[in-house]
């Protein structure tokens, strides 16, 4: 389907513009076309008393009785505003003669043009239309709109606009006055407009210009948490951070959808795998991350969950801070806590469980260095990064230190995506239940008495795959 409307912003600056209709509505549109700046001339037999205010005091011209030809003689538009289907009419289609586009007020089939519902931040204008099909719609977008957009809006259009010769002069290259632009808007020039400090806005300006002139020596790096895989649980900062992004660098972890909210022009560099594969050995990141920030680039290193939180992160930050390269840190939502809650499994609870550990069981020998006695205490809660491979090896430990075999677990596969698996069952059949329902990576495992909530609590996705009551499992 095509859009049957073409939006335009039209000057209206002394120009003519007949309003056909005398009555409130017609007053409503005067006074948008003289907010405006438009010439306005009223047609009407009588005027409510606002319009005839404004006609005794010359603002409007007003043409009295019966619509007559005559009426568009000079005008640019016309709005009819009249109760009076044929005199709607007849407008429309003198109009139509004499090419002057003429608005029917809540006839979208007559109308030649629309008025769109509009949200103003000084020389800023939103302007919405729903082609006339649904006005209550476009009516309802606007208040969104008039929410998200910032009362500074307006105050910043017109410090750009007063100092565009000057920006324009400093940064000739398009590109580089994107970027400066962008550094600019998410620095603290809007913050100080919102906070009505404008002078000290403008200083700033000026100062971000002054500072323009090459692109700096270092650039930096932000190691970024990008959750679970719900772009719904990124931070705002991590969206923002993404947005300014020159150089991703990912794991595999990192979901598609949170990709797709990164800078559509940043170069992305996928450093990691699926399980099994090799990885970018961990040296090989580490240059990578020197190399592009010393290029002077804005380089993101983002990681599935919490960069803190079984994510190497720290390590990357000693390099970076052996180099000298200025860098900051963005959380994000780890595993454990996603799955937990898009399970619907409280990790602590005052009947169940007191604290809650983090643990990863990957290797071996991360296994073995584990303090298997304190892990074993009741009412606490385990949540295990790890792959499903370590399972029996976890379950062994777990009963020889006393964890009783009747301990709930849930394992959560994909935690947070729309192909979330939770699958439970006790400890004694740990490794059993995931290799019967046949779990992957990345699964995440929360065991302790908490986890026999997740049946009862269960909000997002499919339901929790139980085992099957012996008896049912023989008929089937
Ligand atoms: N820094 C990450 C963890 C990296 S270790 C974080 O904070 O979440 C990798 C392990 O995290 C995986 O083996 C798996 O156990 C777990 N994991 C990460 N994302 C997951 C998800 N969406 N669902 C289930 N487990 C996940």
């Amino acid at each position: 389907m095509t859009a049957s409307l073409f939006p335009l912003f039209a000057d209206l600056r002394n120009r003519t513009v007949l309003v056909v209709g005398g009555g409130a509505i017609a007053a409503r549109k005067v006074e948008r076309l003289r907010a405006a700046g438009a010439r306005v001339r009223v047609g009407a037999p009588e005027l409510e008393p606002g319009l005839a205010r404004l006609a005794a005091s010359g603002s409007i011209e007003h043409l009295r009785g019966r619509f007559a030809e005559a009426w568009l003689d000079d005008a640019w538009l016309v709005v009819a505003a009249t109760d009076d289907g044929a005199v709607n009419r007849d407008v429309a289609r003198t109009a139509e003669q004499r090419r002057i586009l003429a608005n029917i007020v809540d006839d979208a089939e007559l109308s030649s043009f629309h008025m769109p519902a509009v949200v103003e931040r000084g020389e800023v204008v939103v302007a919405i239309s729903s082609g006339g099909a649904a006005p209550m719609l476009a009516r309802r977008l606007r208040e969104r709109l008039e929410g998200l957009l910032d009362e500074s809006l307006g105050a910043l259009a017109a410090l750009l606009s007063r100092q565009r010769e000057r920006i324009r002069a400093h940064l000739p290259r398009i590109a580089d006055r994107r970027r400066w632009f962008d550094r600019v808007l998410d620095g603290r020039v809007p913050e100080l407009l919102r906070h009505g400090q404008h002078d000290a806005a403008e200083r700033e300006l000026l100062d971000a210009l002054d500072a323009s002139g090459a692109t700096p020596a270092t650039g930096s790096v932000a190691l970024v948490g990008a959750g679970p895989g719900d772009p719904g649980l990124l931070t705002l900062r991590a969206l923002r951070v993404l947005g300014e992004a020159d150089v991703i660098l990912h794991d595999h972890l990192v979901s598609g959808e949170v990709l797709a909210r990164a800078r559509r022009d940043a170069e992305f560099i996928d450093v990691g795998k699926q399980a099994g594969d090799h990885r970018t050995p961990q040296e090989r990141i580490h240059a990578l991350l020197v190399e592009h920030a010393r290029a002077g680039r804005r380089v993101v290193r983002l990681k599935g969950g919490d960069p803190f939180v079984f994510g190497r992160g720290g390590e990357e930050l000693e390099v970076l801070h052996s180099h000298g390269i200025p860098f900051e840190v963005v959380p994000g939502i780890t595993a454990a806590l996603a799955c937990a809650a898009y399970a619907g499994i409280p990790l602590t609870h005052r009947d169940h469980a007191q604290s809650v550990r983090f643990v990863t069981a990957h290797a071996k020998d991360s296994l073995d260095s584990l303090d298997w006695r304190s892990l074993a205490a009741e009412r606490q809660t385990l949540a295990v990064y790890m792959g499903v491979a370590g399972l029996d090896r976890l379950r062994a430990r777990l009963l020889a230190h006393g964890r009783d075999a009747g301990t709930p677990f849930a394992l959560v596969e994909n935690g947070s995506r729309p192909e979330q698996r939770v699958v439970t069952g006790t400890l004694a059949d740990l490794p059993e239940r995931a290799r019967e329902e046949a779990v992957v990576s990345p699964a995440l495992l929360i065991l302790g008495e908490v986890a026999g909530l997740a049946e009862s609590l269960h909000w997002f996705g499919a339901k929790p795959l139980t085992p099957r009551p012996p008896a049912l499992a023989d008929a089937a």
